[in-house]
Parts: C-alpha cells; structure tokens; sequence
C-alpha cells in the first residue's frame, strides 16, 4: 500500500507547467520561423539591421584607399560632361605616374568621347592596374572597349534588396562572358566584381591570393591573408531570399561619409594640383558624386529612398567593399556574418521560452492572494516591453561582434506565447468559477447547473442517473495522517473517479469528502456498474487508512438514484434520493454502493462491505430490486 506525497504531486505540477511552456514556445517559433521564411518579417528585420550599422561606432578612415571625384563644382569647372576622352586619359597619366597599387574607373565608357580617343586607348592599355567597369544587370552597359580588349574590366553591379538599398557586395559570379584575370586560376565561367578586382591588384602585389584549394560548391570556404572568406547563404540573417547568385557576402560599410576616404576632384587632378604620393600604392578609385549625375545607391544610412539626395555615390559604395577586403585580409578584420538558419532557429526558441516562461511566472504571481491589485495585462505588458528591450540589446551586441540575428522575430514569437499565457490565464479565470481548487474537478456551483440544464434536456435523452459517493471514515483519515495528507487523498480519490467515468458524464466535488456523479442518458444497469468501477478505482488506489472500519485503505460509499426507477419531478428529489441510498450505503457498513427503488423502498446494491477483497460482480449476486 503507499501513500502519495505532496512533494509527488508539487513536482507533476512543475514538470506539466514546463511541458505545456516548451510545447507552446515551439509551436510559436515555428509559426513565426515559418512567417519569416516567407519574407513576413524581412522588413522589419532589415530596419534593425540598418539601424545598427547607423547606431555603430564608426572606424577609422582607410588610408589605403584614395578616391578621384567629380562633384557639383566640378562639372562647372569642366563645363561639359561626360568628360572628353583626352581629359580622362590625362587624368589616368597623372594618378599612374604616383603608382598606385590599382585604379578603378567607375565610369561607364562604352562609347568614344571624342577628343582624345586614340591617346584614350593607349593609356588605358598601357595602364596595366587600371580596371573598367560594364553593368551585367539590364540593360547592359558594355565595359570600355580598350579595357575589355586586354581584359582589365569588372562587373560593378550590386544585389539589390526589396527596398531598393543595397546591404550586401557580391564578389563573382558564374557567367560564360568575360574571362578572369589569368594568375587566379579560376574556372572560366567565374566574373570578378569591381572592388574585388581592385582588392586583387592591391594584394597581389604582396603574394597575397586567395587560397580557392578549399573552394567548392558545398563549402565555398575562401582563405585569403588574415581571413577566411564565408558566402552569405540562403535565408541568412534576417533575409528571407532562398536564392543568392554568385559569391555575396554582407557589405559591412565602413561609413558614408566624405571623411570616411580621402578624396580629391578630378579638376584638382588636371590642374596638376595633386599632394606627392597621394596615390602612391594606395587603390585609386574615380567615379562622380555630382547629385545631377545620379551615380547613387541607396544604402542602410539612407534614411528615406524617395529621392536621390539621401542615396550615396557608388563610388564610396566600392570604396567601402574595397576596404572591407582589404581589411580582412590584411587586418584580421572579422567578417559580418548572418546567422544561418539553424542559429536563427535556436536564437528565436531560447527567447521565447525565456519571455514565455517570464509571463508564465508573472501569472503565477498574480495569482498569489498578495500579489498587488495591477492587472495581469499590464504586468504581462511591461514584462514584455523589458524583454524586447533586452532582445534588441542582445542583438545590437552580437551585431557589434559581427554577427546579423533576427531582432524582431523573437520578439514577435516571445509576444504571441506571452498572449497565449495572458489568453490562457482568462480562459483559467473562467474555469475557476466552476473549478473546485483541491480537486479540479468541477465544483458544487457547476454541479448545480450542469444537472439542472441535464434535467431540461431529459426529454431528448431517455434517462438520468446520479451517485453520491462520500469517502469513508474520512474524518479518522485526517486525525490519523493529518489534514494535509487528507487533501492529498481527496485530489488522488477525485482523479481516480474522474478517470471511471464517460466524457460526457460530470464528477463534481459535492461537498467536503463527497463527490456527485450525474450521468446523462445513462440507465440505471449502467450507473450500477460506473458505481461499481468508483467503488474499484479507488480500492485499487491502495492508500493506507489504517483508522477505517471498512477497509485497511481508503474506501469510499456511493448512493445511486436514477430516473430509470421512478417519477422525479426536481432534480432536487433525485439528488434525495441519492443521498438515502449512500446512507444506506453507509449504515449496512460502507465500501459498496445502494440503490433504493423509491423513496420508500430500498432494494439492490453492490458487493457487501468487503474488507480487501475485490468487488463482486455487480449483478451476480445482488438481490433484484423489488
Ligand atoms: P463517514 O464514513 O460516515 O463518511 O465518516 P467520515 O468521517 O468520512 O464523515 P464525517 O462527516 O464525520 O467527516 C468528514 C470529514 O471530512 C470531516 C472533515 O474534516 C473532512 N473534510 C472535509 N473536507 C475536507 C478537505 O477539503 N480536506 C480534508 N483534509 N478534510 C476534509
Ligand atoms: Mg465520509
Ligand atoms: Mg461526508
């Protein structure tokens, strides 16, 4: 025999509560993993991100790199545009006899602009670090012809997200057009980008190539110098795009501002107004910042892309992927890498267990008779509000060493399953009111109404039976093993009933050890053998009741009254009945169930009162009813 502890049933309680929190929390970061991957909240995700590369301390100016600009004062100075052949050529003379380590030119120059075209071509095959730029998306813009012809030109495009800015550089890309630069050793279908190129030229020169040994299509694993080159992939981050082409990885901006490189206009350039060794071994890029010549991407320090005037010139769009390479591979400078989705998945689970489980605690709390008179939705609401301040703070740190997390995902998932505590918790309210507490069964309140509407809906159905059932000697159980232990026999007793019966049947808690069963539609045979499966269930609990006549363990007596054995007018004389049929039970020695016949006559019942021995069949040997 044994007897079930308190600490038992506190421990089920906590093991159930955290099996319901990881239930629940799974099944919202699936939901809103599921919402991401569809591109629900990529928007969202790709503000914060803009956010915090705005909100991030900004490094220092790279002194590798030197930019040639033609701004607004240029143009006027210059008086026409695009700039002659000859001007462009004697502006390429002028930076490559500094010897810079490469020279990009981010013009467009497909077509001749005379004067000057044959000294044009000469320089720019003379010019042996000097790289072109063509435009792969459509339309096309073809490379200058004198550079493709000695295959110095480099694609200049950018992937583009959905709102039009521009957060991250692709470094090649497969196509059959334009051959790589020889020593690389690539296959022939690879194009190199423009900045990738110029970052080439400069490295070189030191012996640094990439290592593409480790390069393959499942792991395209790049070390280049101090690093290691990762392709962004698929659903990366907070990017909801299955198909990346080419090798991208995130554009980790070194700033936008003017400040961020040294600069100087190409009008200085002509004039011959140039500092000694600006250029030398630096990457010289040239290109147009004049607003009116519309060289201009959207980036995330863009506030609005309605207009141009917030975008910034492509050319410090290169100049920064430029930096970013060269920083890595000389400077050990780490690469922002997007979570992979296996990453993003536990990231977005932990927090919502975590704000599930805070807003699972907060409830609980609410729910003690001092906790304080503030509703649960604000509490709940400023619990959240403290944990999405924390999200965004953890994200922003992970952000700043280098690593892209979904920020609002799991504050989306976090909000739902804090809802689904705050539903739950109303749901929980209203079942309190008809929940008897020790029990959770229902309580003397529902049972009043549940027989009440059964007895309305009588006619439809054929029959009604009730059993009062009261827990013997119940009162010794208590002076025996203390009042507490008395509670946790009576929750053991109810769970062992509720499990005897029929869905649709109602076990209520009738009052302090007595519990009603009301049985719709259920005839007066069947309510004898429910009886008989009460009386057993609890037998088989096997708790030691030492104190009880009946019984060396807990036992209880059932009263059976059904509309099978007579005209009942009220539910009330039913529920009499019952009641006369447990005293009955009780006074021929309790452990048995009775049913009387009538008011008056008392007939039947149920394995006599047995000390140990399981219950007889209850038809056998029971007396038939009179
Ligand atoms: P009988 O076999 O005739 O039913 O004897 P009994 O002792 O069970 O009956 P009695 O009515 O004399 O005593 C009922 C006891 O049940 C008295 C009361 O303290 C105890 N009781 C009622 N509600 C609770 C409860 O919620 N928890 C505990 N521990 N005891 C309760
Ligand atoms: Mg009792
Ligand atoms: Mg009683």
């Amino acid at each position: 025999m044994r007897q079930i502890s308190p600490v038992g049933i506190q421990l089920r309680r906590v093991l159930e509560q955290w099996r319901s929190i990881l239930t629940v929390s799974t099944g919202m970061t699936l939901l809103t993993s599921a919402f991401g991957y569809i591109g629900g909240l990529q928007g969202v995700e790709l503000s914060f991100y803009d956010a915090f590369m705005r909100l991030r301390p900004s490094a220092d100016r790279d002194e590798r790199i030197v930019l040639v600009t033609v701004n607004e004062a240029d143009l006027e100075r210059l008086q026409h545009w695009p700039i002659s052949d000859f001007d462009l050529a004697r502006a390429i003379e002028a930076i490559a006899a500094q010897k810079p380590s490469a020279i990009g030119l981010n013009i467009y120059r497909n077509l001749p602009v005379q004067p000057g075209h044959a000294l044009w071509r000469t320089v720019a095959h003379s010019t042996d670090n000097l790289i072109g730029v063509y435009k792969l998306g459509i339309p096309r813009v073809e490379a200058p012809e004198a550079l493709a012809e000695v295959d110095r030109a480099a694609f200049s495009d950018l992937p583009i997200d959905f709102d039009r800015r521009q957060r991250r550089a692709m470094l090649s890309l497969r196509a059959n057009e334009m051959r790589p630069r020889a020593q690389l050793d690539l296959p022939d279908d690879i194009q190199l980008s423009f900045a990738m190129q110029l970052s080439l030229l400069h490295l070189e020169r030191d012996g640094l190539l990439p290592d593409l040994s480790a390069a393959s299509a499942a792991s395209p694993t790049i070390a280049w110098g101090e690093a290691t080159f990762r392709p962004l992939l698929s659903y990366g981050g907070g990017y909801a795009s299955g198909r990346i082409p080419g090798y991208q990885i995130l554009l980790d901006y070194r700033g936008v501002a003017p400040e961020t490189f040294s600069s100087i206009s190409l009008a200085r350039v002509l004039e011959g107004d140039v500092p000694a060794d600006l250029f030398r071994d630096r990457v010289v890029i040239l290109g147009t910042t004049a607003v009116s010549l519309d060289a201009r991407w959207h980036t995330p320090f863009s506030y609005s892309t309605l207009d141009n005037l917030d975008a910034t010139p492509s050319l410090y769009v290169h100049a920064n992927i430029v930096s970013q390479i060269l920083s890595a591979v000389l400077d050990g400078r780490n690469f922002l890498q997007a979570a992979k989705p296996t990453q993003k998945f536990l990231w977005l689970w932990s927090w919502t267990i975590v704000f599930h489980s805070l807003c699972v605690a907060i409830a609980c709390a609410s729910d003690k008779p001092h906790a304080k008179a503030q509703s649960l939705t604000s509490q709940l609401a400023f619990g959240a509000v403290v944990l999405s301040g924390l999200t965004i703070a953890t994200s922003y740190g992970a952000f700043l060493m280098h690593l892209w997390l979904p920020t609002f995902s799991p504050i989306a998932s976090g909000m739902m399953a804090s809802l689904a505590v705050l539903v739950r918790q109303r749901n929980s309210f209203a079942r309190l009111a008809t929940t008897d507490d020790l029990t959770q069964l229902a309580n003397r309140r529902y049972f009043d109404e549940f027989i009440e509407r059964s007895w309305k809906d009588r006619r439809m159905r054929q029959e009604i039976s009730l059993l009062l059932c009261d827990v013997d000697f119940f009162k010794r159980y208590n002076d025996t093993y203390g009042h507490q232990a008395g509670d946790v026999c009576l929750s053991s007793v109810a769970r062992a009933m509720s499990n005897a019966v029929r869905s649709n049947d109602l076990v209520a808690r009738y009052g302090g050890e007595e519990f009603a069963i009301v049985m719709p539609g259920c005839p007066l045979e069947v309510a004898e053998r429910v009886a008989e499966r009460m009386c057993q269930a609890v037998r088989d609990l096997s708790l030691d009741h030492q104190a009880s006549d009946a019984a060396p363990h807990v036992t209880i007596s059932c009263g059976i009254a059904s509309t099978s054995l007579g005209v009942f007018e009220r539910p009330e004389e039913l529920i009499e009945e019952a009641d006369r049929a447990l005293y009955l039970a009780k006074k021929e020695g309790r452990n048995c169930y009775r049913v009387l016949v009538s008011l008056d006559i008392e007939v039947t019942s149920s394995p006599s009162p047995t000390t140990d021995l399981p219950a007889a069949s209850e038809t056998d040997d029971d007396p038939q009813p009179a």
